[in-house]
């Protein structure tokens, strides 16, 4: 198990500080999810591991912005933005479907 690196000061010395669990509501349902929790010895903090990358972390957030803006507004397809924007189709649903979970967007049903 490698060491985990301090978000606040940097430090590699942390240690395991017990878990916890965490709900999250997918589309396929309510799921658990164990939350390993860490504790710098450095700055005494407790720090937990980050939920798994989400599928929005490798892109711009301009990106996004863009992909919902053209899926919105220019009424595409996903599979047409996803060809405009060079991403997948599967990835724009990801996100719309982030998008309009945050705000209720009135153009949904
Ligand atoms: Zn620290």
């Amino acid at each position: 198990m490698p060491k985990k690196r301090c978000p606040k000061c940097e430090s590699i010395n942390t240690q395991r500080y017990g878990s916890y669990q965490t709900k999250s509501l997918k589309a396929s349902g309510k799921r658990q999810r164990r939350m390993q929790r860490y504790y710098c010895l450095d700055c005494h903090t407790s720090f937990s591991e980050r939920a798994e990358a989400k599928s929005t972390k490798r892109y711009e957030p301009s990106l996004i912005l863009k992909a919902a803006d053209l899926y919105f507004n220019a009424e595409a397809s996903y599979r047409a933005v996803g060809r405009q924007l060079h991403i997948r189709p599967y990835q724009l649903f990801l996100w719309i479907n982030e998008l309009s979970k945050k705000a209720a967007s009135p153009l949904r049903k």
